[in-house]
């Protein structure tokens, strides 16, 4: 049977060249980059030469890169230093965020006593901005933390707007860019963001290893202590192979932008195009304007269907997400759902379908004809 996988904002297929790179790194390249002796120096060329591959491909400096086990430790780093360092006073976030950001924030609610707030999203799935600038009104040391594309819907952000709302407001500003870095271009120059954070694996590299951007100055502190790896900020041996992998994933990903792209919209485009003509009464959450990777629909399924579908696209072997991944196993509906569906659309069955360059039109095809057979 034909693996068809389209949950690739989950994760993602490793590329090839990935592997190969990885595999030389933990064969050859396995000194410690902290030693002093010839191995180690290898291993910390090979490190810094990733972290300036990355910082070249995002339009950042090299020191600005740190690297981190993954998007959730960058999340939780970025947040709770700015409370705790930084002295922010209070979080303004969206109801539509990342776990990682949101339970995050209301720890550090409890713990320092902080506000949050909620900025309001339009039923397109949209940040209201003009909520957002009303907010940024009140004369509090401030934090935004609004994610770039959103995992479950596709939802975009305008990064450029509101970095200079920020600004404009003297707040700091921290986007979860998990889903969109390796997928579209991102000038940090150009942009007025003070944090971002990557996850390798969702741009076909290794899991268990990401980054933080973190602005030259912002004065962050490290959350761990007891080696002075990553500037001090980040102690713990490197993952010498995670991240030199993570730094080919993301130099392949950018050198084969534009083709990807235009590979996956197609996609998309198909797959929309065979929606409108087998399921001429489905939704698309979050808008059509949504990110070119990800497609969230609404299925016009009975009750009973809805509770079978992934079990029954699993048994014919496609993998498609229901909400987020993060989530699965679980029968709440999503909490990004739960802001923008009626009650009623909440209980048709919503699938997150996810793409990348390696699907093929075939893929599409095997998915539309599983979903007529429910
Ligand atoms: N933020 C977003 C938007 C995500 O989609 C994910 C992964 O699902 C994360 C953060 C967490 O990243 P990681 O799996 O690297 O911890």
């Amino acid at each position: 049977m034909k693996k068809v996988y389209l949950d690739n904002a989950s994760t993602t297929a490793v590329y090839p060249e990935v592997i190969q790179e990885m595999t030389k790194v933990l064969t050859e390249d396995y000194g410690n980059p902290s030693s002093t002796h010839s191995l180690g120096r290898k291993s910390k060329s090979i490190l810094e030469l990733s972290r300036k591959s990355i910082a070249q491909n995002m339009n950042a400096t090299a020191q600005e890169i740190i690297f981190t086990s993954c998007g959730t430790e960058a999340n939780n780093w970025v947040l709770r230093s700015a409370v705790k360092d930084l002295k922010v006073k209070r979080i303004i976030t969206s109801k539509m965020e990342h776990h990682a950001v949101l339970y995050t924030a209301l720890v550090l609610e409890k713990d320092f006593g902080i506000q949050i707030d909620y900025v309001h999203v339009k039923p397109s799935g949209e940040v209201d901005l003009t909520h957002l600038v009303e907010l940024l009104s009140q004369e509090t040391k401030t934090l935004v933390s609004l994610m770039h594309v959103n995992n479950e819907t596709g939802t975009v952000l305008d990064l450029e707007r509101v970095g200079v709302i920020c600004q404009e407001h003297s707040a700091l500003f921290h986007s979860d860019t998990v889903q969109s870095v390796g997928k579209t271009a991102i000038d940090l120059q150009k942009l007025s963001v003070d944090f971002i954070v990557a996850s390798a694996h969702k741009f076909h590299g290794p899991k268990g290893v990401g980054f933080a951007f973190v602005r030259k100055n912002s004065g962050l502190q490290p959350l761990f202590f007891g080696g002075e790896q990553e500037k001090g900020l980040r102690a713990g041996t490197e993952a010498l192979h995670q991240i030199a992998g993570m730094a080919k994933a993301l130099s392949l990903s950018y050198n084969c932008l534009e083709a990807h792209q235009s590979h996956i919209l197609d996609l998309k485009k198909y797959l929309i195009s065979k929606l409108e003509l087998e399921f001429p009464d489905h939704k698309i959450n979050g808008g059509s304007d949504a990110f070119y990777t990800i497609l969230n629909v609404l299925l016009p399924f009975s009750e009973a269907k809805t509770a079978m579908i992934l079990f029954h696209l699993d048994m014919k072997g496609i993998a498609v997400s229901r909400g987020s991944a993060c989530q699965s196993g679980s029968i709440k509906p999503s909490h990004v759902l739960l802001e923008i569906l009626s009650e009623e659309d909440l209980k048709k069955p919503s699938l997150r379908i996810s793409f990348s360059h390696f699907n093929t039109k075939e893929d599409i095809d095997i998915l539309v004809e599983a979903l007529k057979s429910i």
